[in-house]
């Protein structure tokens, strides 16, 4: 009899419910839901990068360590090359943080809410990830995150700045943790160029401690997936053992190295980033029914009333797209990536005439009048 293939007997039970990831792609509107930097590439790096790729660079595989881009990385971060690892975005090394230290059902803990992430690469690994309440104000309950991961060794994550909050994290607050806990504690700063302190001193003293980046943000090259961590060599060498060989393609490893040589091209813009961030905050804050989180990164966190989902859509028609967010037991978010000032224009001129619609039906809280019931 020939066999029968069910595909349902194979998968995993415990990823059945995992939905893949999706984001919202449509070119010709104003994205303002990725975080990424809104300003055209420079040409003075693309016209650089032009004359370093040479023939062997399209038929031969990358180099595995990327030992170019690892010195270069090491000359910038002030870190030892022994201590750093590259890969194909943070993304990938977040998942192999969890496949080396996380797996097996070990705890992954994570101060939530965050980057979803995490918890995704937790259960692909096989560990089990635990979401700690961040406070009110999404600050970190230092000793929530502590209690959590007390009773055996896994793998803590703090996001500094957090995405989506926006708010940062004290080094008092991460030595606290790494100090007083056996699990690996891992530091993501994605958003650190925008603002925040950042954990790298801190290295040398914690042997748990990694402190991951990225160049998708800041440095403008979220197309091309590198991403870099820094940590003590232990950390390192055991990671390095289950990446991918060819994980970073020749073509981003030159990339990042070039950014990293053009970067004071990159420190203008996020200057004005940042300018524009603060000038968006307030400009929000003075529309009716907008409540401002404080932030440090390239994006805004908001509340819009009782119809996030509704103000989103809206914007959507109006060809701005941001990102909505639910966050179980405190209700719908908004979050805006800072765009360039004509973007951030544009966001603001039709949020404020959405808002101003809704108005004429939601009271000063954001809540329904009795003239809509
Ligand atoms: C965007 C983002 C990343 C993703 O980085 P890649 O290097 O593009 O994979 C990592 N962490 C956080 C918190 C992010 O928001």
């Amino acid at each position: 009899m020939k066999a029968v293939f069910e595909i349902g007997r194979l998968v995993r039970e415990d990823l059945k419910d995992m939905e893949p990831y999706d984001a919202y792609y449509a070119p010709g509107v104003v994205r303002m839901d990725g975080n990424e930097n809104p300003y055209d590439f420079p040409g003075e790096v693309t016209e650089y990068m032009e004359n370093e790729i040479s023939r062997q660079f399209f038929s031969r595989y990358p180099d595995p360590m990327a030992r170019e881009l690892v010195r270069e990385l090491s000359s910038y971060l002030g870190v030892s090359p022994d201590c750093i690892m590259v890969g194909n975005g943070s993304d990938e090394l977040i998942l192999n943080i969890m496949l080396a230290f996380g797996s097996g059902g070990r705890k992954v803990v994570i101060a939530s809410p965050t980057f979803s992430m995490y918890g995704i690469h937790a259960r692909v690994a096989g560990a089990k990830p635990v979401l700690v309440d961040r406070g009110p104000d999404f600050e970190v309950d230092v000793r929530a995150m502590i209690g959590a991961a007390d009773d055996e060794p896994g793998v803590i994550i703090l996001c500094n700045p957090n995405n989506p909050s926006g708010n940062t994290t004290s080094l008092d607050d991460v030595e606290a943790i790494a100090g007083a806990v056996s699990s690996l504690v891992v530091v993501d700063e994605a958003y650190i160029e925008f603002g925040g302190d950042t954990c790298l001193s801190l290295i040398g003293r914690y042997p748990n401690l990694v402190v991951m980046r990225t160049f998708s943000k800041a440095y403008s090259l979220a197309g091309l997936r590198v991403g870099y961590l820094a940590a003590s060599p232990g950390v390192v060498s055991e990671l390095l053992r289950i990446k991918q060989p060819f994980n970073v393609n020749s073509f981003s490893q030159l990339a990042a190295r070039s950014v990293l040589k053009f970067r004071h091209l990159f420190r203008e813009r996020i200057k004005m980033i940042v300018a524009d961030r603060d000038i968006l905050a307030e400009r929000m804050k003075l529309i009716p029914g907008i409540k401002v989180y404080p932030s440090v990164a390239n994006f805004i966190l908001f509340e819009a009333g009782e119809d996030a989902a509704g103000v989103h859509r809206l914007l959507k028609e109006r060809g701005v797209v941001i990102r909505f967010l639910s966050m179980p037991g405190r209700g719908d978010f908004l979050r805006v990536s800072v765009g360039t000032t004509a973007e951030n224009e544009v966001f603001l001129k039709n949020l404020a005439a959405i808002m101003a619609d809704r108005s004429k039906f939601y009271n000063d809280a954001g809540n329904i009048t009795e003239m809509e019931k």
